[in-house]
């Protein structure tokens, strides 16, 4: 279908594979099912085949065509909502191990990218979470002081530094996050397909699970064939509601990125950004962007859409875009005759404490998932592949006890949805007030946040 802003289904990151693989059409069996070919379900049916099981992987699409496609590409070491809340609700040590887990996700994520040698544009470049009015300073600096104390490579950037390194004027002050950096999400995922394929996964594309017969062995049935296995391994993190489970756990919520036109050789000296550190605002809803190595700047998030009954809200949505549109333009005064050449979406999947979540249901423990990555998953699911395999041969990753905790459940419809209305618009209103703040400083000429 045609629309009148340039919208793309998945993303401009990947194109569906020229080798796809055929659609599950028979009865086989395997040691381990791994359901959904993102990151989740490829680094997990990884490193299953490196321990010698034989695994078969169903996806609904392609691999790679759902969320691991078509996210922005930040590699960072951000867990939960954010360095002061963990600490308030699990406390010096929890948090600390927490901090930890992220960290070592991102040396997960470097190593398996090293080991398969996945050219996927990675720049170790870090990533900063930038305030755009004097207001964020505060706040950023007493969270880089908190999650240096945890033991996290954080450091705060004030105004000087932030103009030393050249970083658009709109960015004021931030949190620089040492490890980690950007990375293009659709080459990193392919990336994974391929090593898979090579390892000898048994991958069936276009093939959807459309029901889990449980007992001491599972059988995963598609509309043609079926998969008796020892194990499942549900890797649909923000669809898994759609599959009729979890639905307490996790829910989808809809998020909306642009990509520009290629800058200029004149556009990109002018912006300075020598560094080129993935960026996202201190906004109650971030905003992001980054350079890509095509000199393209894609960015957005800044709007959330909730569908009732955990839904995949509609992926063209023009006032999400104009709103992305928006506040790039506001921060990037420079670039403001720049083209958008691209708009799309996908779905991340949200727990309520914003922390993934490992575990294992069914009569017979042999149900594994491991979903609720809140928007960071490109690190934390390729750890998260690594520990259900560990799980799954019985043994329990050093790093998996941070994850352990009591868990929070989404309350049934219509609260759910009622909830995450109240909550998505006083966020949205409160960044609102954040942003007419930033402008009116702008007019006055007094630069952002000097009447804070
Ligand atoms: C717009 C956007 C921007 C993001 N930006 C960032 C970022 O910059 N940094 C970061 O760390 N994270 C980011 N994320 C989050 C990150 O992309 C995800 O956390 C991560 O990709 C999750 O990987 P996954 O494998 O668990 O899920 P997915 O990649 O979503 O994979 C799940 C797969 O399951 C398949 N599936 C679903 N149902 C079925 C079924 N019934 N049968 C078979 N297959 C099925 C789907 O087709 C899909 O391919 C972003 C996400 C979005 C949507």
């Amino acid at each position: 279908m045609k629309h009148p802003l340039p919208f793309e289904e998945i993303s401009p990151w990947v194109e569906a594979p020229e080798d796809p693989q055929p659609p599950l059409a028979s009865d086989l069996r395997a040691d381990v099912v791994v359901v959904g070919g993102g990151y989740t379900g490829l680094s997990t049916a990884l490193s299953l085949r490196a321990q010698g099981a034989d695994v078969v992987l169903l996806e609904q699409g392609f691999a790679g065509s759902g969320a691991s496609g078509r996210n922005a590409g930040h590699l960072t070491p951000t867990i939960g909502k954010d360095i002061p809340t963990l600490l308030r609700f699990f406390g010096r040590e929890r948090a600390a191990g927490l901090v930890r887990f992220a960290d070592v996700a991102v040396e997960a994520t470097e190593e398996v990218i090293r080991k398969h040698g996945i050219e996927c544009e990675y720049r170790a470049s870090g990533n900063i979470m930038a305030g755009v009015h004097r207001k964020h300073e505060a706040r950023l600096r007493t969270a880089a002081g908190r999650a240096a104390e945890l033991g996290a490579q954080v450091r705060f950037l004030d105004e000087g530094e932030m103009r030393e390194r050249g970083l658009p004027a709109a960015f004021r002050s931030g949190v620089l996050e040492e490890r980690g950096g950007t990375l293009h999400p659709g080459r990193y995922v392919m990336g994974l397909r391929r090593a898979a394929l090579a390892a000898g996964v048994r991958l069936f594309e276009s093939s959807a699970l459309i029901a889990l017969d449980e007992g001491p062995k599972v059988t995963a049935r598609t509309s043609r064939g079926s998969v008796e296995a020892a194990n499942v391994v549900l890797a649909t993190n923000a669809y898994t509601p759609a599959t009729g489970r979890h639905k307490r756990r996790v829910a989808p919520l809809r998020v909306s990125l642009f990509e520009t036109e290629p800058l200029g050789e004149a556009q990109l000296a002018e912006l300075g950004w020598r560094g080129r550190e993935g960026i996202y605002t201190a906004h109650e809803t971030l905003e992001s962007f980054r350079l890509t190595e095509r000199n393209t700047i894609v960015g957005g998030s800044k709007v959330v859409r909730y569908a009732w009954g955990s839904g995949l809200a509609p992926g063209y949505d023009p006032p999400a875009f104009r709103a992305i549109e928006g506040a790039f333009r506001e921060r990037f005064p420079t670039l403001a005759d720049l083209p958008i050449a691209h708009f799309w979406g996908g779905w991340i999947g949200l727990t309520l404490d914003f922390l993934p979540t490992l575990g294992v249901g069914g009569a017979h423990r042999n149900l594994f998932f491991g979903l609720g990555y809140a928007g960071h998953g490109v690190a934390q699911a390729t750890l998260m592949g690594a520990m259900l395999a560990e799980r799954i041969q019985g043994r329990e990753h050093e790093h998996e006890v941070a994850l352990r905790r009591r868990e929070l459940s989404w309350p049934p419809e219509p609260l759910r949805w009622l909830g995450a209305k109240l909550i998505i618009n006083a966020l949205t209103a409160l960044d609102r007030r954040t942003d007419r703040q930033v402008r009116s400083a702008l007019r006055d000429g007094t630069g952002p946040g000097e009447r804070a």
